[in-house]
Order: structure tokens, then C-alpha cells, then sequence
């Protein structure tokens, strides 16, 4: 019998009306669990004026409230640890990982063993769809300690593969693990792909020939972008799949087939909705807003119509890879995009322009000022060639900027290769001077 393209093909492949049936089931179920099992969502529902057994569409999920990662930090630690949103007893929780809290006060996902069983079918499913098979062997690049991406890793042994359990460690320790272990698939930040690979290269090892056939990119923008995700790959000589998830439902969501063409929502666990992020009106599928997810299946703590501070588009429509899912695609955080002469700008769109200019490395910081009672923004870049003028790439830049995104930068600032701080885990691209 011939390998299947697929971990579940059934469910992969099926139609919408299927998909949007099985939904529908599990909206009605995880309302209702919220509803009856949980302070928070008893109340929120009540003031509302909404019950769960007034669901007859998958569309009614509007009539329900919207929560945030405020929402979830004021609710944590009340009554219990795990807090208001918490629908089982403490006894049957069975793991708990905690964001980085980059922002303020960590916040902690539970989950029961069979949340977690589920979860790690997801992950399963997610890296047989980026090609990963039971001969692989998959280094985990990625920090362990709390994280909710650190259990992925159990996904790619269900599978079958080997886990090699890396973590973060430092550059020099990584590449000798690679060239004793030869892992085909490793898991990192976009920012670290291409610091490791460039680090390799001052170290006279070529990444191109070393074992890594597929790097699994996570937690920041960058594999979404063209010229990023091709100067990874042409590095690497590898290919490269985005995976998406939150901490605040799990790991791993979303990610990239074959097509690298958007990244397949695992939609029997998450509804999502795509609201206009000022009002926060349901959008049209394709048009772009803050994406809002509803966990279906999670029963420690259901997420009603989470704001993911995400923003991006839905598609619907099979895939050039015959799945059926629909796929989302992710432009940046809300909290960065800043808006120069009335255009929103995020980070992404001003490294889309850069990785695709000579004569410069890619890396970049952008700085976003007042001047005159008016937001401006300049971006640092670095030089590559050593025999063009200051000026005559400074008018490159400026022009690509203007032409591409609209607003042109009130400056720009040439630095040599090397100078902007290579990002270990995520890179800090944003200075947002006004805060
Ligand atoms: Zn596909």
C-alpha cells in the first residue's frame, strides 16, 4: 500500500459543509460546558443576554462577547490558580505552560489529559502535512522551559520520527548537534534560521550541506514573507513551513503544506472570525482584521471568541494540496503596526521591501517618532556591498520604501554587516520612541 498524503484524510479532505457540521456540534457542546462549568463565561454570557442553546449556525458565534489576554490575566488566580475562566475541577488538570509575559503578568494555559492527547494529534497532523515522516529526525530548537511550543515536540514522536530535544542552546553547541545528529527537520524563529545559518558560515560550515532538508518557523512574522522565507531556504538549501500558535490555546494551530501557500487552520478545533479591529464588526472571509478564535474542544479552559491581537486573513477553498481546510494569513500584531500619513505600516511590510533589495543584508530596525505633532518612522539597514556610496543606497532604500508602502521613511541610516544585534529567539525590529 502506497504512503498517505494525509495524517486523518478523511477529515483533511472534507467537504465544508462537513467541516462546518462538526463545528457547529462542537460550538454547541464547549458554549454549554463554558456556560454551566465556568464564573466567568456564566456571567459574561448572562449580561449579554445569550445562551448557549440559542446557537443554531455557526454564525451566531457573533452574538457572543469577545475576551483578551486581559480578560485572562484579570480573571487568573481568582478563586483558583487557573482562575474564572477554568471549567474542570484543579484534580483533572494535567499540565499547565505559562506565556513569556513579555507584556505583563505571565499567563497560564491548562489543560486536561485529553486536551492534551488532542493537542498533540494536532501537532502530529500538522508536521506529517509539512512532510515530516517516521524516518525524520526532528531537532526541536525552541525554548522548553514553560513554553507551550516546548511539548510539540511529542507531536513529531507520535508521528513516529526521532526527537532530538535541543532547546535553545547556544549557536556554536546547535550546529555540532546538527552535524553528530543530522536532524532533515529542525523547529526555530525566522530570526534564528538565518542567525544560525549565518553563523555556520563564519564557522567555514556550509548549511547547504548539512543535513536539514525543512526548518519549521514560529512565533514571529517572517515565513510569510516571500523574500525572507527565500533567503532561509537558499541558505539552508531547505525548505521552509510556517507553523502558527498561542499560548493562550495551544502550541501549534495553523500551519504550511507543500504549497506554502497560507497556513491550514486545524479547524476542528478552532472557529475563526476575522473582526475589524476598531469595531470589531464581523469581516467578510479575505478581508483583513483581527483574527478571533473560539477553542472547540478545549475543556480546561474554553477560549470564547479570543482576540489574538493577530492580524491577517481567512481563505476558504481547497488547496493545490487537496485539504479542505481553510487557511489563514497573519500580517503582524496589532501592537506593532504603527500608521505613518494615514497608512498602517507593520514591521512586515518594511522587511518585505528590504529582503528584497541588494546591496543590503535584510536585517533592520525601524524607529517610529513624533515629529511636529506627526508620527514618522526611519529604518537602519545594513550595507552588503562595500563599493556603493552612502547616498546612492540611501536613495535606493528610500525609494523601494516610498514606492512600495506608500510613505516614504524621513530616514534612513546605512550601518555595516554585523552592526543591528542578531536576534537569539525573536528579533526586536520595532522602537517605538513615542511610548
Ligand atoms: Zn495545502
Amino acid at each position: 500500500m502506497s504512503e498517505s498524503k494525509y495524517w486523518e484524510e478523511e477529515w483533511e479532505t472534507a467537504p465544508r459543509e462537513v467541516i462546518e457540521e462538526k463545528q457547529l456540534e462542537s460550538l454547541k457542546h464547549i458554549l454549554q460546558h463554558a456556560y454551566d462549568n465556568t464564573v466567568y463565561y456564566k456571567k459574561s454570557f448572562d449580561e449579554a443576554g445569550v445562551k448557549p442553546s440559542d446557537v443554531t449556525s455557526i454564525k451566531d458565534i457573533a452574538k457572543f462577547p469577545f475576551i483578551d489576554k486581559q480578560t485572562e490575566r484579570l480573571t487568573q488566580g481568582k478563586g483558583s490558580m487557573v482562575g474564572e475562566l477554568c471549567a474542570v475541577d484543579e484534580k483533572d488538570i494535567i499540565f499547565i505552560s505559562a506565556s513569556s509575559g513579555s507584556t505583563g503578568v505571565p499567563t497560564i494555559s491548562p489543560f486536561t489529559q485529553k486536551d492534551f492527547d488532542e493537542w498533540m494529534n494536532i501537532e502530529s497532523r500538522l508536521m506529517y502535512q509539512a512532510g515530516m515522516r517516521p524516518t525524520d529526525r526532528y531537532m526541536h530548537g525552541i525554548n522548553f522551559s514553560l513554553f507551550v511550543g516546548g511539548p510539540c515536540v511529542l507531536g513529531a514522536q507520535r508521528l513516529g520520527a526521532m526527537g532530538i530535544w535541543s532547546g535553545t542552546l547556544p549557536s556554536d553547541r546547535l550546529l555540532y548537534i546538527i552535524q553528530q545528529f543530522n536532524p532533515t527537520f529542525i523547529q526555530t524563529t525566522p530570526s534564528y534560521a538565518l542567525y544560525l545559518g549565518e553563523t555556520a558560515k563564519k564557522k567555514g560550515i556550509d548549511p547547504k550541506k548539512l543535513s536539514v532538508k525543512t526548518i519549521i518557523v514560529a512565533g514571529e512574522p517572517g515565513g510569510s514573507i516571500p523574500a525572507t522565507r527565500k533567503a532561509i531556504e537558499e541558505l539552508w538549501d531547505a525548505k521552509l513551513i510556517e507553523f502558527y500558535g498561542l499560548s493562550d490555546i495551544f502550541g501549534a494551530c495553523a500551519a504550511m503544506c507543500e504549497e506554502q501557500d497560507g497556513l491550514h487552520l486545524a479547524e476542528d478545533h478552532i472557529l475563526v472570525e476575522t473582526v475589524d479591529v476598531k469595531t470589531g464588526e464581523v469581516l467578510p472571509d479575505g478581508e483583513t482584521g483581527e483574527l478571533v478564535f473560539t477553542s472547540l474542544r478545549k475543556h480546561a479552559r474554553p477560549m470564547i471568541r479570543f482576540r489574538t491581537g493577530d492580524i491577517g486573513y481567512v481563505t476558504k477553498g481547497k488547496c493545490k494540496c487537496g485539504r479542505t481546510s481553510c487557511r489563514i494569513n497573519i500580517v503582524g500584531r496589532k501592537d506593532d503596526m504603527f500608521i505613518v500619513s494615514g497608512v498602517n505600516i507593520f514591521p512586515s511590510d518594511v522587511e518585505t521591501v528590504l529582503r528584497d533589495l541588494d546591496g543590503i543584508t535584510g536585517e533592520y530596525r525601524i524607529h517610529v517618532f513624533n515629529r511636529d505633532y506627526t508620527a514618522r518612522y526611519g529604518v537602519e539597514v545594513e550595507r552588503s556591498y562595500k563599493d556603493e556610496e552612502d547616498h546612492v543606497l540611501d536613495s535606493r532604500v528610500v525609494g523601494a520604501l516610498k514606492s512600495r508602502i506608500g510613505v516614504k521613511p524621513d530616514y534612513v541610516k546605512i550601518l555595516n554587516d554585523g552592526d543591528l544585534p542578531r536576534a537569539e529567539h525573536k528579533a526586536k525590529r520595532l522602537i517605538d520612541e513615542r511610548k
